[in-house]
C-alpha cells in the first residue's frame, strides 16, 4: 500500500502558519480557557500504527496516529490536561486544567497492542467502541477493502491518489447496503484481498477485549455490524442498537452505558432509538464541538484526531498544532452550539407565548435551530 500519509507539504506549512499565528496573538490560550470554563473535549481516535504497520495498512490517514506521535501526544497532554473518564459525567465545576476524554472506534488490535501500553504508561483512561459482530476478523469494514481495491487500480500519486480514493469511500458511504457490497466485490475482482493489508487491518478478538477490561478499559458499542444508521431500515438501525448492547454485556458482564454513531450519523429517530435503548451517553463523530452540561446526553460532540492534528511540518509532536487542529476546531463548534440552544430557547419562548408565527418565519427558525 502507499502511505496513508501523504497530504500536501504546502497544506501542512499553511497550518503551521496561522497555528503559530494564533498562539503569538495569545488567542490560542484564550480559547483554551475559555472551552476549559465550559467543558470537556471528547477525542475521536481509530487506529495507532508502527511505522511497519503503515506501509501495509489500507485505512485512510484520517483514522491513523502514528504510536511515537501518539505517544509524545499522551506525555504531553497527562501535563497540561486533565483526563475524564467516560465511565461518569465529567465533573463541570472543578476549574483545574481543559478536560479531555479518550475514546477510540471499531475496536481495531492495535488498540490492545500498541493504545494500551501507551495509555497506562501515562494512566490515561481511554474507552473503545467495538463492534461485536466483527471481533477478530481481518479488513472487517467495506472502507479497507475498498481502499486496498483502488490502491490497485487507481492512477496519480500522493496527495490526489488519497484524496480521489477518499472521495470513491464518500460516494459508497450514500448507498444502499446490498448495492455498495456488489460495486466493492466488482472492484476487488477475482484477485482476492491484499494479504500485507489483512495481517495489519484487524480488529481485537473478544479474549483481547476481555483481557483489556479486566485492566481497566472501558468498552462501548458502535452497532452489531457497523451499519451507517441513518442509510437502513429503522428495524435494522434497531437490531443494530440494542443486539450490539446485549452481546457486549454478555460477553463481559456489568452494563454498557455508551454507544458512538457509525461514521457519527444520526437521526432523530435514530438518537430516539439509542435513548431507548438503555445506554447513558452517545456520542457524534460529524462536526467537532464542547461536551458542555447543556448538550443532549445521546448527541455529545467530537472531535477527530489523525497525525495531521498532531505534528509540525516535520512530522514531530507539535501541541501548538494540537491546539489549532483540535482546541481551536473545538471551541467554533462550541460557539455554533451555543447559537443554535439560544435559537432554540428563543423559538419555544415565542411558541409559549402564544404569538402565532407566519410560515416564513417558522421556516427560517426551524433551518438556523
Ligand atoms: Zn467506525
Amino acid at each position: 500500500m502507499a502511505s496513508p500519509f501523504s497530504r500536501s507539504a504546502l497544506r501542512g506549512h499553511g497550518k503551521a502558519f496561522w497555528a503559530g499565528l494564533l498562539r503569538a496573538s495569545g488567542m490560542l490560550a484564550l480559547v483554551r480557557k475559555w472551552v476549559k470554563r465550559r467543558g470537556a473535549i471528547v477525542l475521536t481516535f481509530h487506529r495507532v500504527l508502527t511505522d511497519s504497520e503503515l506501509q501495509q495498512t489500507a485505512s485512510l490517514g484520517g483514522m491513523i496516529v502514528r504510536d511515537r506521535t501518539f505517544a509524545a501526544f499522551l506525555n504531553h497532554a497527562s501535563h497540561h490536561y486533565e483526563f475524564a473518564n467516560l465511565v461518569q459525567e465529567p465533573d463541570w465545576k472543578s476549574a483545574g486544567k481543559l478536560k479531555l476524554a479518550v475514546t477510540f472506534d471499531d475496536g481495531w488490535s492495535d488498540n490492545a497492542e500498541t493504545v494500551y501500553p501507551i495509555a497506562s504508561q501515562y494512566h490515561v483512561p481511554f474507552v473503545i467502541f467495538i463492534v461485536p459482530e466483527k471481533t477478530g476478523t481481518a479488513l472487517p469494514f467495506w472502507p479497507e477493502r475498498t481502499a486496498a481495491a483502488l490502491d490497485r487500480i487507481s492512477s496519480g500519486h500522493g496527495s490526489r491518489r488519497a484524496a480521489s480514493i477518499g472521495r470513491a469511500i464518500e460516494a459508497l458511504k450514500a448507498l444502499p447496503t446490498m448495492e455498495r457490497e456488489s460495486r466493492i466485490s466488482q472492484m476487488l475482482g477475482s484477485g482476492g484481498l491484499l494479504e500485507s493489508s489483512a495481517t495489519v487491518d484487524k480488529t481485537m478478538t473478544w479474549e483481547q477485549i476481555a483481557d483489556l477490561h479486566a485492566r481497566g478499559v472501558t468498552f462501548g458499542s458502535h452497532t452489531s455490524t457497523h451499519e451507517i444508521l441513518t442509510t437502513v431500515p429503522i428495524a435494522q438501525a434497531e437490531q443494530e442498537i440494542v443486539s450490539s448492547r446485549k452481546a457486549i454485556q454478555q460477553k463481559l458482564g456489568g452494563s454498557c452505558h455508551l454507544f458512538s454513531y457509525p461514521n457519527g450519523n444520526c437521526s432523530e429517530q435514530v438518537r430516539e432509538l439509542v435513548a431507548q435503548a438503555g445506554y447513558k451517553f452517545a456520542f457524534l463523530d460529524q462536526e467537532p464541538g464542547v461536551w458542555t452540561r447543556d448538550c443532549d446526553p445521546f448527541l455529545i460532540p467530537r472531535v477527530n484526531v489523525c497525525e495531521y492534528h498532531l505534528v509540525d511540518s516535520d512530522g514531530n509532536f507539535s501541541p501548538t498544532i494540537f491546539d489549532y487542529a483540535v482546541v481551536w476546531s473545538a471551541a467554533k463548534g462550541l460557539l455554533l452550539q451555543m447559537l443554535s440552544n439560544r435559537l432554540k430557547k428563543l423559538k419555544r419562548g415565542t411558541e409559549t407565548s402564544g404569538k402565532t408565527w407566519e410560515p416564513t418565519e417558522k421556516k427560517s427558525m426551524g433551518k438556523s435551530s
